[in-house]
């Protein structure tokens, strides 16, 4: 399991993180048909507030792998572009804002916390999954955190919140320790892994 992470971790690694550079599509779609969709739009480095930003380390290669073993539909970073390319429009481009999401990514700080939540600017108790989240992180003993640190609301949660008027998408950022395979491959194998497979199936 440890040795697929790495292999697709060198899509979203190569040129310094940029991913390849002559795939032609910036998003890709893997479609299961699923009602719930993952993105990793961080997945290689982007272009935010007209600058680089660094990519969220492994959540490319996880999240293409947690879509695969769950049968959950995918749509992640494939390459650095040195403009604005939002994975909001080519979500609308393809016609998917009535599913649910889950925007996967990393965050850096040093904080006392496993996973933080972002919900943007709906209420907790509008979120049909949110609470069912929590109590599984729970179970696996993961501190979560919703709307502090993280709101979601100036990324892709925010911008499908404002153009569905739905709240149909959560920001999922995961420590750096949940995500580092190469450091912590037993806590991603027998934590992370079936920690997000066990979101995946709720929305089912
Ligand atoms: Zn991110």
């Amino acid at each position: 399991m440890i040795e697929v992470l790495k292999t697709y971790n060198q899509l979203y690694m190569q040129n310094f993180s940029r991913g390849n550079m002559q795939e032609k599509e910036i998003f890709l779609l893997s479609n299961k048909n699923s009602n719930l969709i993952l993105t990793a739009p961080h997945a290689t480095r982007s272009f935010v507030n007209k600058k680089e930003k660094l990519s969220d380390l492994y959540t490319g290669a996880l999240t293409q792998y947690i879509g695969e073993i769950s049968n959950t539909s995918t749509i992640i970073r494939q390459k650095f572009t040195p403009h604005k390319a939002l994975i909001s429009d080519f979500i609308s481009q393809n016609n998917l804002q009535d599913h649910y999401f889950l925007d996967i990514h990393g965050f850096k700080q040093n904080i006392n916390c496993d996973i933080c939540l972002g919900i943007g600017d709906f209420s907790p108790q509008n979120y049909p999954y949110l609470e069912k989240i929590i109590k599984i992180a729970e179970k696996y003993h993961l501190k979560t955190d919703v709307n502090n640190l993280y709101t979601g609301r100036f990324g892709l949660t925010g911008r499908l919140q404002k153009a569905c008027h739905k709240p149909n998408i959560i920001q999922l950022e995961l420590s750096r320790c949940l995500r580092d395979f190469d450091q912590n491959p037993d806590i991603v194998l027998n934590l992370t892994v079936p920690f997000l497979c066990e979101i995946c199936k709720i929305y089912e």
